[in-house]
């Protein structure tokens, strides 16, 4: 937990976990203190399809969590949609079954109480016209670690989709998440800040649905908007990176030595902007695309 020069208190977590409970490799005890162990507050054990409920012990909150995923192995007409539910009160009332729609996932989520993330789009191969028919989706993962090298080639990033569908006006909330399976460094990577009065599922819940978070690596990100401009201010950085609708736009990025403190212009026929503030290590904050200029 940090808190902001305001006073307000910002809790680290991962939504996207998976233990021996499916095909992960530690249990959900081990993953547990491994998480706590490395300075998370929060975390969600999100086996395939084996719902885990929420839990707090010695202030550490498991959040209740299930993956469930729709579509065959190969990218077919229907595409491939895994969806993480997130705090549901009670289990999603959802059977594995063929011809079982993402909508219907949603759905069933949705009833339970749960937050839903759509998972790692650039893996499943998720075209922008398809995810905008998704109805009932909190957050998309912008960047899911294991979908990266070396462990599935290099689809971890999904940014480009989700500004494809920003720039059609559909603006996701970005959630990074590690989707840990093997625990051979894909764990304690990528992650959620969000800011809450307190670490309770009750509070995290009401800030996931009012978007108050941001996914980072690493840096610490504050962004503004107001009179055209937009301001960053964050944790040393060598680049921040302004991303819209435009495919060019001068001033996009700018690099320097630890930077903390930038502002960019808004162009004309920007519909959103998002903000990737990246360290010396190569470490991304992202802020979530907001819309301007309407
Ligand atoms: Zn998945
Ligand atoms: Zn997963």
């Amino acid at each position: 937990m940090y808190q902001d020069a305001e006073g307000k208190c910002w809790w680290k977590g991962n939504l996207h976990t998976h233990t021996t409970r499916s095909d992960g490799l530690k249990s959900p005890k081990e993953a547990e203190a491994l998480y706590r162990m490395n300075g998370y507050d929060f975390l969600a054990i999100t086996d395939h399809w084996k719902f885990l409920e929420t839990r707090q012990e010695n202030g550490f909150l498991l959040l209740s969590g299930c993956e469930y995923d729709v579509g065959k192995a190969a990218r077919a007409e229907t595409g491939i949609y895994h969806i993480v539910s997130i705090g549901a009160a009670q289990e999603p009332s959802l059977k594995r079954r063929e011809g079982l729609t993402a909508n219907e996932v949603l759905n069933a989520i949705g009833e339970a109480g749960g937050f839903a993330v759509l998972a790692h789009p650039a893996w499943s191969l998720n075209r922008p016209d398809e995810i905008e028919k998704l109805r009932g989706v909190g957050a998309a993962e912008v960047y899911n670690t294991f979908s990266g090298l070396p462990w599935n080639g290099r689809r971890a990033d999904s940014s480009g989709i989700l500004d494809t569908l920003a720039a059609a006006g559909s603006l996701l909330p970005f959630v990074a998440a590690d989707d840990t399976h093997l625990y051979a460094g894909e764990e304690c990577r990528s992650f959620i800040w969000v800011e809450a009065p307190e670490l309770t599922a009750g509070a995290i819940l009401a800030s996931l649905r009012e978007g108050r978070f941001y996914a980072s690596q690493g840096p610490k990100l504050a962004v503004s908007v107001s009179d055209g401009k937009v301001q960053v201010d964050c944790s040393p950085v060598s680049a921040v990176i302004f991303y819209s609708n435009l495919v060019w736009s001068a001033g996009r990025v700018i690099q320097g030595d630890s930077l903390t403190n930038v502002t960019y212009s808004l162009k004309s026929g920007e519909n959103f902007i998002r903000v990737e503030a990246i360290d010396a290590l190569g470490r991304i904050a992202w802020s979530s695309p907001v819309a301007v200029g309407r």
